[in-house]
């Protein structure tokens, strides 16, 4: 039988993008060169297992010692920092308002009891939230402007 010897050089093609970098974790079971702490160089590590999707558990190919591969992301710290950011401001805002009707309001304080009774404007002083002024007056139940923000107390309640 005659053999046909059919063009069988299948050419071999290197993927670069197939290396690792850093950006990627590499796949398990692969072998990564990373500096080892007890050989004190450089070695290829086996990938053991993946711990997180930035971080992957290697073996030192010489020494067998366990190493920790992780990626550097910059998380999105902007993100973070930009929501606090907004938060205070509004804090700081309601921190303004408070501190012009303080001035507007140079009336003694009163201080705040459930079964006292406060009419608009007055400047009530509250044990736990400080000095506030009256912003509304109803029936049982006056709006506070506090420092830290406005709050809904009682006020002529009978006991
Ligand atoms: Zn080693």
């Amino acid at each position: 039988m005659r053999r046909v010897d059919y063009e069988t050089r299948v050419p071999f093609v290197i993927k670069a993008a197939t290396i690792p970098k850093m950006e990627a974790l590499p796949a398990v079971a692969k072998s990564v060169y990373f500096p080892c702490s007890k050989c004190e160089t450089e070695r290829y590590h086996r990938v053991l297992a993946h711990l997180s999707s930035t971080e992957a558990k290697l073996e030192c190919e010489v020494c067998g010692k366990k190493a920790k591969l992780s990626t550097t992301k910059e998380k999105t710290k902007s993100t973070k920092k930009k929501k606090t950011t907004k938060k205070k401001s509004a804090a700081n805002a309601h921190a303004e308002e408070w501190k012009n009707l303080m001035e507007s309001h140079q009336n003694d304080p009163q201080s705040y009891n459930f079964q006292g009774f406060y009419l608009e404007d007055t400047v009530i002083d509250h044990p736990t939230f400080g000095l506030g002024i009256v912003t509304a007056s109803h029936a049982s139940k006056i709006e506070v402007c506090f420092e830290e923000g406005v709050k809904t107390l009682i006020h002529k309640r009978d006991m």
